[in-house]
């Protein structure tokens, strides 16, 4: 039996696992599930499959959640330390799948035990992707891409050099406003962001593929998982999403990774990876699709592609500070309190900010400093949106 961990069970890269794992039930030994605030779900799951602890972010959601395991034997516990306790715990496959920074200790943690750590949760790369690369390699342990581009490039590479490797092509859908004019986007609403054309995620990243902030995240998750050169990085969009990612080789071939925009399959590859196992999804009838199409990813409707680029030249603790003002100006947004363009122009003006104060950013990456950075990032954009009033 694998045992298996699954922070951030309950959100929609969580429910994805879990469902590979019911189909299976005898495979596998349950020994954490970690969620945000939905007791009843983490309790419904962790009585299914017999998790050792469930362990809940929100520490007043806890009374709620023993209730709900009282006499099952199930051990609870509650708050980010106990969740970094929870990834501690043996297991040989650990899903990181929480959304944002939240993820990065965590992620951390589970690598100290030399495990394999499925990562979803492309945050950490992008805050702290040397000190994560780095960690696995003391330890050990393995990291595999579970976001649909990465995976999709991690396959088309198994057998092959990267010194042959030309540039990486990820594919964006364009997200809600691919479509729109550009003059009514600055009065785009939260709920029109989350609606995604192709795929069913979570409320955060779905709007983050609407402005491509997710993009920009992955074109820095490339960098920093294949450690290819940022100008071999590209992003195009795809409205389809069918073909995830493409390979270019020195030969000219481009190797292309087509399949359904259903998480399931990243998430399985990267469960049975070595091997290639049977997964639920569907298959594709190319004479039904008839056509695919790409178009250049424009830099003015989707000024996050930009500041990626930034962000890849600057290095260093610049990742933190892009992420953590991303995720600030992301709650701003849904929150009502600034438009949808106005997300890439907090981020921006805080970009200027950081890399204006020079040492800060310059300090050598630890998990402290990076965890430093994203709070300072994040106080220093509630001020600025408090100064505007
Ligand atoms: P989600 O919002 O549906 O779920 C997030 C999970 O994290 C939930 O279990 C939530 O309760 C938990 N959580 C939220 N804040 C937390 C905190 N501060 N501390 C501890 N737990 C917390 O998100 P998702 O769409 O499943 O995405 C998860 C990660 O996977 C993200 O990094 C996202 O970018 C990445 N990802 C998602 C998809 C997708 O299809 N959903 C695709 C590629 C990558
Ligand atoms: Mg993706």
């Amino acid at each position: 039996m694998r045992r298996i961990t699954i922070l951030g069970a309950t959100g929609s890269i969580g429910q994805s696992t879990i469902d590979l794992i019911r189909r299976d039930p005898g495979a596998y030994d349950v020994v954490a599930l970690t969620g945000g605030s939905n007791v009843a779900q983490l309790a419904r799951d962790a009585i299914d499959l017999r998790a050792a602890v469930a362990v809940v972010n929100d520490p007043t959601a806890l009374p709620a959640l023993r209730d709900l395991l009282a006499g099952t034997g199930i051990e609870t516990a509650c708050g980010p330390d106990a969740i970094v306790d929870a990834a501690r715990r043996p297991a040989d496959w650990i899903m990181s799948a929480i959304v944002g920074a939240a993820g990065l200790p965590p992620g951390m943690a589970a690598l100290e035990q030399g495990t394999t750590l499925a990562l979803a949760n492309k945050e950490s790369l992008v805050t702290a992707g040397p000190l994560l690369m780095s960690h696995a390699a003391a330890h050990g342990a393995t990291i595999l891409p579970v976001d649909s581009e990465h995976s999709a490039v991690f396959q088309a590479l198994v057998g092959e050099d990267m010194s042959a490797v030309e540039r990486i092509v990820i594919t964006a859908s364009g997200g809600a406003f691919r479509d729109w004019p550009l003059d009514a986007l600055a009065a785009a609403t939260p709920a029109q962001a989350a609606s995604h054309p192709n795929w069913d995620m979570g409320q955060r990243i779905t709007i983050d593929s609407a402005s491509m902030f997710n993009k920009a995240l992955e074109l820095i998750e490339t960098r920093e998982f294949f450690g290819i050169d940022p100008a071999r990085i590209e992003a195009i969009v795809h409205p389809e999403s069918l073909v995830h990612a493409l390979v270019g080789f020195n030969d000219g071939a481009l190797m292309a990774h087509v399949g359904p925009p259903d998480m399931r399959h990243a998430i399985g590859y990267a469960l049975h990876w070595p091997d290639r196992r049977h997964l639920p999804v569907a298959r594709l009838d190319l004479a039904a699709i008839g056509t695919l199409s790409f178009r250049p990813a424009d830099e003015v409707r989707w000024p996050a592609l930009r500041l990626a680029r930034e962000v890849m030249a600057a290095q260093g603790l610049m990742g933190a500070v892009f992420n953590a003002a991303k995720e600030a100006a992301l709650d701003a947004f849904i929150a009502g309190r600034i438009g949808f363009m106005e997300m890439a122009d907090v981020v921006a003006h805080m970009l200027d900010v950081m890399s204006a104060q020079g040492g800060q950013h310059n300090a050598p990456l630890s998990l402290d400093t990076i965890m430093d950075t994203d709070r300072m990032t994040r106080l220093r954009v509630s001020e600025h949106l408090a100064d505007r009033g």
